[in-house]
């Protein structure tokens, strides 16, 4: 098939255009460059001995959207480009509705006119809130707590609606865990713009000297160590779960959902003593207060995605911590778009 891959330089994105190419399709890339480096498709191109066509164009642009789906006649799109930052929703919301929410539904309407009726869209386990248990399962209640959360559930709401008008209209929201690690070369992984918000990469700069040390955001919640738990998935290992998706989605008309994580919970303090003793990189930690909004813990039932999409995580803790370090090894300022 021939696939559009929206984001598809940034992170996730681009660890599953590379997925895409080695499973035999083609790969368009429409990103804006907002929060990644066109480096990592020529990455993906080194890799992979094959060519993606790429587009530098913004998603909210309706003219330069139509345009790209004239020229390029795609079978399919997967949808990653948007903000994901959940403080940076509260503080800009209207932003986040726009780039997240207008522009996917844009993108959809762009779809429709150029008669391409698949998707596979972005969405994340954000949008379940405080669950009332884990391991937590698709049918489970949603209320996400951020604009973040709300835009995507608002998108999986678009989605529902647009399969209901147009039954030959098929669409997947996948719903991830946290996704780390980096593909085994070491040669594309997560470059966090700024100071990392999330675990993974503040451990990486840990690791190579970047920053001091790591904040453990609380140990006294309600879990065995004290420290958050949360189910962390290898990026390849998500990166293949879209592939089934789309493979499935050819069969499968209409509107689904599936949880990606291992189904699996690991804490803060499992995460730093699975890094030391892999990377041989001392972690200096300090305990600071809880981060407000923290759950404690908050893991996925995957067995959804096995039973439909013949999908499971294949990467334990142990790969995802190797391959985050040899990424962060090979590129200790990332892409070096910044400084
Ligand atoms: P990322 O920032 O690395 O990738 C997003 C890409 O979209 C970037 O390359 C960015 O330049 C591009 N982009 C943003 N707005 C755009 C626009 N208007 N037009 C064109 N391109 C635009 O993030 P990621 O971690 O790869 O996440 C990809 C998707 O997965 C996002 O939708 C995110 O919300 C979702 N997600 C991520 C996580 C996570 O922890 N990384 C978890 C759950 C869901
Ligand atoms: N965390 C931490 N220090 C950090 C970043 C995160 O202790 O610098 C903890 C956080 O409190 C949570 C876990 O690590 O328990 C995962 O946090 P992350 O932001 O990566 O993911 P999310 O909370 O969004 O699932």
């Amino acid at each position: 098939m021939r696939i559009l891959v929206t984001g598809g330089a940034g992170y996730i994105g681009s660890h599953t255009c590379l997925e895409l190419l080695n499973s035999g399709h083609q790969v368009v890339v429409v990103d804006n460059l907002s929060n990644s480096s066109v480096e990592a498709l020529k990455r993906v191109e080194q890799l992979t001995g094959q060519s993606i066509k790429f587009y530098q164009a913004d998603i909210r642009d309706e003219k330069a959207l139509s345009a790209i789906f004239a020229a390029e006649k795609v079978d399919a799109v997967i949808h990653f480009a948007g903000s994901k930052a959940v403080g940076e929703s509260v503080a800009k919301p209207l932003f986040y509705y726009e780039n997240n929410v207008s522009a996917s539904g844009l993108l959809m309407q762009v779809m429709l006119q150029h008669q391409v009726k698949t998707l596979v869209f972005s969405s994340s386990a954000t949008v379940y809130g405080e669950p009332v248990s884990s391991p937590i399962r698709e049918d489970f209640a949603v209320h996400p707590e951020s604009p973040y959360g709300r835009s995507k559930l608002m998108v999986e709401q678009i989605m529902s609606d647009l399969v209901v008008a147009q039954p030959d209209f098929s669409a997947i929201s996948l719903r991830y865990f946290n996704p780390v690690g980096a593909h085994e070369s070491g040669l594309i992984g997560e470059d966090p713009n700024g100071i990392p918000n999330n675990l993974m990469p503040f451990i990486n700069q840990v690791a190579i000297g970047r920053r001091p040390y790591l904040s453990v955001f609380g140990d006294d919640y309600d879990t065995p160590d004290g420290t958050g738990v949360r189910d962390y998935i290898h990026v390849c290992d998500l990166a293949s779960g879209h592939v089934k998706a789309l493979e499935t989605l050819h069969q499968n008309a209409g509107f689904h959902v599936f949880n990606l994580g291992t189904g699996q919970g690991v804490s803060v303090l499992e995460m730093v003593d699975a890094y030391r003793r892999i990377s041989g990189q001392l972690i200096a930690y300090q305990v600071a207060p809880r981060r407000p909004g923290d759950i404690a813990c908050y893991y996925g039932d995957p067995s959804l995605a096995a039973e439909k999409l013949g999908w499971k995580a294949e990467r334990g803790l142990d790969q995802m911590v190797a391959d985050s370090w040899k990424w962060q090894k090979l590129n200790p300022h990332g892409y070096t778009r910044r400084s």
